[in-house]
Formats: structure tokens, sequence, C-alpha cells
């Protein structure tokens, strides 16, 4: 019998948006090219030469035009993303037996040679074999532990692959990176380790580990185990339940008309049931939040007396809510609604006076059979029409939270 030795793999792809929309158009080839997001708003993705040319994910499109005249703009089509996706995630479930799909471009893997074999040349080979069956570019690192491999994965890039098992390989590459570089560890818990020395990842490696504890609470302490070579943090093959579903973003274009708001309250709440649906769970709880232009944010909660998945109910409640999270006459940038206290539809009591009103039920089949056959928002709720702009754009119709199963945004 062959034994296996096994390590953790991290896959990343190379500025995944960029990368997938030069799949289908060879003319984005070598030239900057920026993907848009936020209603053709701002840059949520750049390739290499767009960077080179001083453009940061997350500015906006005017900024990006000074910066980068010459770029290619092109708007986000996260069901094309989502196709390529699921290639690489089907390619990744052949070449190892634990896959776990991270985020839409990122996996974490069980990585096994036979005894002897070499770890690195089996990077090279993943890399190899994404590219060659689905011509997006990515990175591959293997490690001890996962939070080693992603860090070797982001030293690797781009198009890189790079196994490092031995000790001394680790420490100079731990001793190389800022904490900071780690997943998790930014603004305030970085400053509260500064204050001790810890400036590199080899700092935090070689801390006390009860001081790292004290510092960054258990979570830093798994990143403290993970650092040295024992994996604290398992490969989930399967997306745990979810505690809480939402629904919202940017509006894009700023807004402080309340029928406005109302309609995306509506627009939410329309792609919130669909969730609900899927998952097959009712709403206990809901929460409105929404964000204004001048910093303040608003916040309206209801628990729902009955756990529910049906609109006319869970709007009666979302109303109230919205009204609690508006700041009258100040421009709203963005609003998010939030479903907690999620209860299986097949668990949910029925009360003496909850019965499902048939004509009711009737009507949210029906609605969710129409938009099935004919199309996603098809058949809507009449106080979307304000937001007529937004249904007419094709980009619009899927986001990045449509993308089902990932662990992570
Ligand atoms: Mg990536």
């Amino acid at each position: 019998m062959i034994e296996y030795e096994t390590a953790v793999g991290h896959l990343d792809a190379d500025c995944f948006y960029v990368s997938a929309e030069r799949v289908r158009d060879a003319f984005l080839r070598d030239k900057p090219v920026g993907v848009l997001g936020n209603q053709g708003a701002c840059v949520i993705a750049k390739s290499y030469e767009m960077k080179a040319a001083g453009v940061a994910t997350g500015v906006p499109i005017w900024e990006a035009l000074v910066k980068c005249p010459d770029g290619i703009y092109v708007k986000r089509d996260f069901r094309w993303y989502e196709v390529l996706s699921r290639a690489m995630l089907e390619l990744m479930r052949v070449v190892s037996p634990q896959v776990e799909y991270y985020s839409i471009d990122e996996f974490f893997f069980q990585a096994s040679v036979p005894r002897g074999g070499s770890f690195q040349k089996l990077a090279e080979s993943i890399r190899d074999l994404i590219w060659e069956r689905v011509k997006v570019p990515v990175t591959v690192g293997i490690a001890r532990t996962r939070t080693l491999a992603k860090l070797i994965s982001d030293a690797a890039k781009p198009f890189g692959a790079l196994a490092v098992l031995d000790r001394e390989a680790e420490t100079k590459l731990l001793a190389d990176r800022p904490v900071t570089e780690i997943t998790g560890i930014a603004g305030r818990r970085a400053k509260r380790l500064a204050v001790w020395n810890i400036a590199t990842c080899l700092d935090l490696a070689r801390a006390d580990r009860r001081l790292v504890r004290s510092l960054l609470t258990a979570s830093g302490e798994t990143l403290w185990w993970e650092l040295n070579g024992d994996p604290a943090q398992p490969i989930h093959t399967q997306r745990p339940a979810h505690k809480a579903l939402s629904r919202g973003g940017s509006f894009g274009e700023t807004t402080d008309d309340p029928t406005v708001l109302h309609a995306w309250l509506v627009r939410n709440l329309e792609r919130l049931i669909e969730e609900l649906e899927y998952h097959a769970v009712l709403a206990g709880r809901l929460t409105v939040w929404v964000s204004y232009k001048n910093g303040q944010v608003g916040v309206g909660q209801t628990s729902l007396t009955v756990p529910s998945d049906r609109f006319d109910m869970l709007l009666d409640a979302a109303r109230p809510c919205l009204r609690n999270a508006w700041v009258p006459r100040v421009a709203a940038t963005r609003m998010h609604l939030i479903a907690e206290h999620l209860t299986p539809r097949a668990e949910a009591p029925l009360g003496l006076f909850d019965r499902p009103d048939p004509r009711l039920e009737t009507l949210a089949r029906v609605k969710r059979a129409v938009n099935a056959r004919h199309g996603r928002f098809v058949l809507r709720s009449a106080a979307t029409l304000p937001l007529a702009s937004i249904y007419k754009d094709v980009a619009n119709g899927y986001d990045i939270c449509d993308v089902r199963g990932k662990i992570c945004f």
C-alpha cells in the first residue's frame, strides 16, 4: 500500500475578476483593465498593469481615470465569475479529497503526495492544470497549516507555485512578512501587538502563547498555533449553517428620498426571501441598517411574533425598522437587511392564529415560479418602481453574495 504525506494547500486566483474577463475576451490580455462595481462607481478589481499605474482597489472611477486614462473599464459580471469559479472547484475536487470553497476565487485543500514525493511539484501541477483547463492564472501555496499556506501563496503571486515545509525556509518566510499580512490582523489588533514589539509574522510565532491570547483572544491563539505549524483550523468541505442571512449594499447613487429608500428596502427584501427559500428557513428577527454620507448609521430591529419567509409579513415588520433607521434630509449611501433567529421551515410550529393564508401562500408560489421560469425579478413588487434603472442594468441582476456555498465573502 502506498503511504501518503499530507499538508495544507491554498489556491488563490490572480486578480480574478480581470482574469475572468480575459478568458472570454483575449483583447484584454496584457492591458490595464479595471472591473467596476457599485453601479459602475468604483474599481473593485484591477489588473497588474493598472495597479502599476497607481490605481488601488476601491477607488472611484473618476480617480482611476486620472491615474490610468488608457485603462479599459468593464462592468462586473458575477454570473460569469461563478461559472469559472465552479469549474476551478470541480478540478480541485478531482485533485484533492478535501476542498474548502473559501471564497469565489480561493480554496483551501488537503495536499497529499506519496511518501517522499514533492509538494513543490504538486503545487506547480495544480497551477498548470487550472491554467490549461480554465485559463485563469492562479497561485498555489502548500504548507503545514492553512495560515502558513495562505502567507506562502500571497508571497508567491502572481502565477506562482510554492511549497514550504522545511523549518528553515518557513522561518525565513515568516521573518520577511509583517503581521498585518495575516488575515484577521489589522488596525487595532496590530497596534496592540506593536506595543510588545511584535511586528513580523516570526515575532508573533515566537511570542509567548499566553501573551498572544491575552492580546488577541482565542482567535489569536489559534493563529499562533498555525504559525508554529500546528493545524488549528480544519478544512471545511461543507459550509456550516448560516446564523444570519443578509442582502443589501451600496446604492451607487446616494439618496435622501424616502420613496427610493423604501424601494431599496423592498428590493433587498425580495432578494433576502430568495435566500430564505433556498435555505428553507424562516426569519425570526429583522434588522435594517442604513449608513449615511455624513458618517451617521441608522439601525432598526424587530422580532417577528411568528417566524416567516413571506413577503407581506416581512415587509410589515421591516417598514418600522426602516423608519427607525431613517435620518431625514441626509443622503443615504448603503443599506443592509439582515435576517436572524433562523428556524428551519420544517420545524416551525404552527400556532392557532398563524396558519398559512392559502391565498398569500399561492401568491408567493406563483411569484417564485414565474421568476424561476422567466428571469429573476421579472415579477416583483411595484414599490421597486423608483429603481427602474437598477433593474434594467443586467450587471445588477447577480451579486457576489448570490454565489452560494462560500465560507467567506
Ligand atoms: Mg484572488
